[in-house]
Parts: structure tokens; C-alpha cells; sequence
């Protein structure tokens, strides 16, 4: 066997499978250990040297199939809250297997009218989730780095612009360093963008205004005067992953405005807070952004890969990332849109159809309630938190992230960051829940965040109930 032509037969009977495997494992879920470490030696059954002989399709996708449901992590469970990471809904895990079964070149309207049909309906869909104008442009990224890349990309080339210079086709060359200010709630990804755009991870001047990040208004005013005149680019972030907190958006975008500057806005998962009116102040100004960041692999538990970028002025996304010749302009209601004239990538896979499929099997209404769920989830173990007298809530609950540390009495203050992180050590090696460590105001702490639909209080409680039992037994 070495021929998938000889093999064609055999595609129901590998998809028979998979879907077959799916019932029990979908429904084991919330009970498997979070990461099951017992496991890890069938990773082996991946290794070996490129087979000369194929095994043939099914062997193939049965070993894969086995695998994979004992040796991962069984991260889409309602359990890990480790990072921000969401799930999949039933509507979007099945419309990700219809994007493999379609196989879509979503890059050009020409090879698949599809998915550019669905990426536009989504968009909007999205803007209007999100409350954004719908005038915005917008384009699917593989994820919030990718839609902070486009975002930033198309500010790069507006400020360029500001300085007489078309740095898509001739560089930076000659312009002096970009002037990009944010607070202590910049995420990672916003300086690896910068970097991959020439502008160097550390052109972001951090602003702040206490040890927790805070932005500081009257320092960024200071600094937008002290330009002159010139361009600068601002990154608000919306939803920082410590803590759930967000920059002051709709002062940041009156500065923006007052200045001249472009207001960027990284709202990976914190865009998410528009969608209930209980949060909707959070995110308060990022309509008047000029280009916004969100995950779809969050919040919205799409499968990954999932991001979107909306840029204010449509046309730069055209001009950042257009073709050779002519900058790319579709007309607001043209339908052949060629999306990888709008973004980063060239052939790119239909994420537009598990986007659509979860949003119209739930639709806003849908989202409402899942989104405050977790609101009513996160404040719950922040309640728990507070309560226990061995732990120690360390900022407000604003979102889906609860920001504390473990601190049982006695035990002096220059011990707690390593007592917290070999805490956080003995969690994840346990298992049945997962979160991790991060440090906030020089302090080790865990920062769960429940954003996955399966998610209800019972899963906070374990998390507390394991907490405390592997404390206790850390300083036995
Ligand atoms: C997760 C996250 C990112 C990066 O998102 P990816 O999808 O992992 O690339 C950026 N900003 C914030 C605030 C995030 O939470």
C-alpha cells in the first residue's frame, strides 16, 4: 500500500471511525483527568522513521485516532483553565469537520466563492455581535497574533503614509523609529507583531501608572505632545490575561483623535465583554478604534485556528496587503472578495464555516448567556477565594479571569512565590484541573480563566477543592 489512489475507497470507512470515536470521547470529557500523565508513553507510537511502505489509510488514522484520545490534552473539557483557551461548540466542531470535508482555498473568491461568501457574512455578523460599525473591514486571521500583525501592519503603513513614505513597497528604510505607547497590560503578541513588522519588540513604551500596569492618561498626553505632530500608535488592550482588566478605551481613543495617533485595540478575548450589557462598559470606545484585535478560538470556542482583524478604513487593509500593482479596494457590497488581498496569508483554510455554523445554531442571544455564565462562574470562584482562608483574591473579578494566590497563615511572605509555583507544578502533574501560574505586582499567583461553554460552577469548586489539597499537603 503507498497510493491514496488505490486507498480511495477507504475515506468513508476513516471518517466512519473518527465519528464513531467521537461519541464516547465527547462524552468522557468532563470526567478525564484534565492531562492523564500515565499516558504520555503511547507518544512513542507517533515516532519512528518515515515509513517506506505506508500502514494504509485506516491503520493509519485508527493509530492517530487512539492515540490522541488517550495522550492529549483533553484541553476543549470544561476543566482547563490553564491560559485562555475555549473549546469547540457542537455546531463549530462539526462545521471545522465540513471545512476538511469541503477542503476550500479560501485565499481567492475564484477558487471558492464559499467560503468568501461566509467570511463576509461572518464578519458582519461579528461586528454586529461586538457592536462595532459595520463599515469597518475586516478579515479571519489564524489567531489574535495574526490579527494583531494585520492590525498593526495597516498602522504601520498609515503612519509610513503620514511621513510621505509607501513602506509596503519600499520599507522602513530612512523613517524614523514608530512611536507605539500602551500600558502594562500589553500582551506578548502585540511586541511580536511589532517585531515581525520591523518595528522592534521594544518600540512599545509602557506607560503606567502603578505596579499593576494601569495605563497612565496624563503621560501618554504628555508623550503625544512631546511628538509634535508626528504619528504615533497607541495599543489599548481590552481583557488582559493576569486579571481580566482592560485599558481606559474611550479616553485613549479621545487622545487618539486629539492627537492625530492610531488607537489599536488587542481584545482577544475582552471583546467578548460587548456581548452582555453587564460587562458592555468594559469595551466602551473600541468602536472608535482604527483597528481591533479578537479571537475566535476563545470566547467564541471555535476550534483553532480562529482570529479576526476589523480595521476602521477599509482600504488600508487593501494597501497593507493588496497585490504588486494596484492597491486592493473591494467596493463595501462587492461579493468577490479575494480575502489573502486583505491579510497576511496567500492559500488559507474556509475558518469562516465553523465561525458561521456556531453563530447561527445560537446566534447573539446564544452567546449572551455563555458569556454570563462565565461572568457568574468567575465571580463565584472569586467568591470561593475570598472565603477560604488559605487563599488570597489579588485583583477585583471583572471577566472570565480570577486573579489569587495560595497563602496559607504562617507562612512568611518570601516564601509564597515558590510555595505558588510548585503549587502550580503539583496541579498540573495531578491532573483533574489545570491552571497556571503567572507573576502580577512581583507576586507568583494562578490566573484561571473559564471561557469554555462546557464550564459550570461545579468545575470552579473542584479547582478550589484541589487547590487546598495539594497546598495542605505541600506545607505538611
Ligand atoms: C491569547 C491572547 C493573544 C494571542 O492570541 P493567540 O490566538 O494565541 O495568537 C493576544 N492578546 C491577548 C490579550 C490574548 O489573551
Amino acid at each position: 500500500m503507498s497510493d491514496p489512489l488505490t486507498e480511495h475507497d477507504q475515506a468513508l470507512a476513516a471518517l466512519r471511525t473518527v465519528a464513531e470515536a467521537a461519541g464516547p470521547y465527547l462524552e468522557e470529557l468532563p470526567k478525564r483527568l484534565v492531562h492523564d500523565r500515565s499516558r504520555d508513553g503511547l507518544l512513542a507510537e507517533l515516532d519512528g522513521p518515515l515509513p517506506e511502505r505506508g500502514e494504509g489509510t485506516l491503520a493509519s488514522v485508527e493509530r492517530l485516532l487512539r492515540v490522541g484520545t488517550e495522550a492529549a490534552t483533553h484541553s476543549s473539557g470544561p476543566r482547563f483553565f490553564h491560559f485562555v483557551v475555549g473549546g469547540a461548540t457542537p455546531a463549530a466542531m462539526a462545521g471545522d469537520w465540513v471545512t476538511s470535508l469541503l477542503d476550500q482555498g479560501a485565499g481567492l473568491w475564484a477558487t471558492s466563492p464559499l467560503a468568501a461568501r461566509a467570511e463576509t457574512v461572518v464578519l458582519r455578523w461579528l461586528k454586529d455581535l461586538f457592536g462595532l460599525p459595520e463599515s469597518f473591514g475586516g478579515v479571519l486571521t489564524p489567531s489574535a497574533t495574526f490579527a494583531n500583525l494585520t492590525g498593526l501592519a495597516c498602522a504601520r503603513a498609515w503612519w509610513a503614509d503620514r511621513h510621505g513614505v509607501d513602506v509596503v513597497a519600499d520599507g522602513l528604510a530612512g523613517l524614523p523609529p514608530m512611536p507605539v505607547f500602551s500600558s502594562g497590560l500589553v500582551h506578548v503578541s502585540t511586541r511580536k507583531a511589532l517585531q515581525v513588522l520591523g518595528c522592534g519588540r521594544d518600540s512599545v513604551r509602557v506607560l503606567a501608572r502603578d505596579d499593576a500596569g494601569r495605563l497612565d492618561l496624563a503621560a501618554l498626553e504628555e508623550a503625544l505632545v512631546a511628538l509634535e505632530g508626528a504619528p504615533a500608535v497607541l495599543v489599548g488592550n481590552l481583557g488582559d490575561v493576569n486579571t481580566g482588566d482592560s485599558d481606559p478605551l474611550a479616553e485613549m481613543a479621545d487622545l487618539a483623535e486629539r492627537y492625530g495617533a492610531w488607537l489599536h485595540v488587542d481584545g482577544a478575548f475582552g471583546l467578548f465583554a460587548a456581548v452582555s450589557p453587564r460587562t458592555a462598559h468594559m469595551a466602551r470606545g473600541v468602536e472608535r478604534a482604527d483597528s481591533v484585535t479578537a479571537d475566535g478560538h476563545k470566547w467564541l470556542n471555535v476550534p483553532y485556528e480562529s482570529g479576526f482583524s476589523f480595521v476602521k478604513d477599509p482600504a488600508w487593509l487593501g494597501r497593507a496587503f493588496g497585490a504588486w500593482d494596484a492597491p486592493y479596494l473591494p467596493e463595501p457590497d462587492e461579493e468577490r472578495i479575494n480575502y489573502n488581498m486583505l491579510g497576511p496569508e496567500s492559500s488559507r483554510r474556509a475558518r469562516a464555516l465553523p465561525i458561521w455554523a456556531t453563530l447561527r445554531a445560537y446566534g447573539r442571544s446564544g452567546y449572551r448567556e455563555m458569556v454570563e455564565r462565565h461572568l457568574d462562574v468567575s465571580a463565584h470562584l472569586g467568591g470561593l477565594v475570598e472565603q477560604a482562608p488559605d487563599l488570597e483574591l489579588l485583583a477585583p473579578v471583572r471577566l472570565c479571569v480570577v486573579c489569587f494566590r495560595y497563602r496559607p497563615p504562617g507562612v512568611p511572605e518570601e516564601e509564597l512565590n515558590a510555595l505558588n509555583a510548585r503549587l502550580g507544578k503539583a496541579l498540573l502533574s495531578d491532573g483533574r484541573v489545570f491552571a497556571g501560574t503567572s507573576v502580577h505586582r512581583g507576586m507568583t499567583m494562578f490566573r484561571p480563566a473559564a471561557l469554555n461553554w462546557r464550564t459550570t460552577a461545579a468545575d470552579v469548586e473542584l479547582l478550589v477543592e484541589v487547590l487546598r489539597e495539594l497546598g495542605a499537603r505541600l506545607i505538611d
